[in-house]
């Protein structure tokens, strides 16, 4: 971290600095300049809290040099992770597309044995259905929690399908765990930080989505909180922003993929139901995002869209999605052929 004073700093100002810095345990190093003085903090192995500094006067600015993230880090860990779900299913691992598939929540026994047997047929394996679903109302479809469990269960054992399913109290971790192959943090929790610990203590893969408002930087630092608890399987999803667009649900920050690929060894996949929220635009974006060098997608397939119980607004058909899958793997195909020949 770098302190850097006013140039009206006084000597009492930057002796305080000083004192503050041995105080929680660093060494300061004062480098005068011209204009003003910057004080180093020597010492720290990662993130040092800025806070004891922020009523300090005569400071300017207080950078950042380490980030707030470690075992996230490519500099900490140059080679990409590969989650690895189950045998045969493996996330980021260069040599396959993740295609995540199911409807928004579970909704009934019918609905969501309908569609595993339709996705499973077409060669899905992973498929999702939120079982506690957040909502922004709570006069909405709350899921079908512990029995939304149930199901899920049944037709994981029915088709074979692995299953990700959001988690939203750590209380539920261990029942939704017994029934998750990939618990699903929803952006709505990306911060929740005790929810982050206990999922991290469940050894499982993780689908850690971004949350409506959160720099790059937030969202790796709550990646951290789960590696810290020593789960590295941990799976990051593009789910869109809020910006002040709002011709679309979200804006899509495509971007951040090849940025997150960038900083972080672990994978990342786009969820285009959730960045758009609108069922036209699926489509295009989830093939941009095999261009933007996602590892993966995940989007909300009903067999009846518009009686969804959920999201029906950017939910898409089964007949819909056997075509953006066949297309999503021709383009990954195609990606992967011009890659090599360009290297
Ligand atoms: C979901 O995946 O259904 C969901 C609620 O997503 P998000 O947390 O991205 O809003
Ligand atoms: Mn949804």
């Amino acid at each position: 971290m770098l302190i850097v004073m006013h140039h009206k700093a006084t000597d009492e100002d930057i002796q305080r600095v000083k004192d503050t810095i041995e105080r929680i345990g660093y060494r300061p190093v004062v480098i005068p300049g011209a204009e003003r003085t910057a004080i180093g903090v020597i010492g720290n192995q990662g993130w040092v809290d800025d806070s004891p500094f922020q009523e300090l006067p005569g400071i300017r600015e207080v950078i950042h040099v380490t980030k707030p993230y470690k075992l996230v880090s490519r500099d900490f860990h140059p080679e990409d992770t590969v989650v690895r779900v189950a045998e045969g299913i493996e996330i980021g691992s260069g040599r396959d597309f993740t295609v995540i598939a199911g409807p928004c929540a579970v909704e009934s026994r019918e609905q969501m044995l309908r569609v595993g047997q339709a996705l499973s047929e077409m060669g899905i394996r992973l498929l999702r259905g939120g079982a506690f679903k957040p909502r922004t109302s709570p006069h909405s479809f709350q899921g079908l929690r512990e029995e939304g469990l149930k199901i899920l269960a049944e037709v994981k054992a029915s088709t074979g399908m692995r299953v990700v399913t959001e988690v939203m109290n750590p209380e539920h971790v261990e029942e939704v765990a017994a029934v998750a192959d990939i618990l699903q943090i929803g952006a709505r929790n990306m911060q929740n930080y005790d929810l982050l610990i206990e999922v991290g203590r469940a050894k499982k893969p993780v689908l850690l989505k971004r949350g409506i408002a959160a720099t790059l930087e937030e969202w790796l630092a709550s990646a951290e909180y789960i590696l810290v608890q020593g789960t590295e399987e941990v799976v990051l999803c593009e789910r869109g922003i809020r910006t002040y667009e709002r011709a679309t649900r979200n804006t899509a920050d495509l971007s951040v993929i090849p940025l997150v690929k960038e900083f972080s060894h672990l994978p990342v996949i786009f969820d285009p139901s959730h960045a758009t929220g609108k069922r036209s635009l699926v489509r295009p974006m989830a093939l941009a995002s095999v261009m933007a060098g996602a590892d993966g997608v995940m989007i909300e397939v009903h067999p009846e869209p518009d009686r969804a119980l959920s999201d029906a607004g950017q939910s898409i058909d089964l007949q819909s999605f056997r075509e953006i899958y066949q297309a999503l793997k021709r383009l990954w195909e195609f990606k992967r052929e011009i890659t090599i020949s360009t290297c």
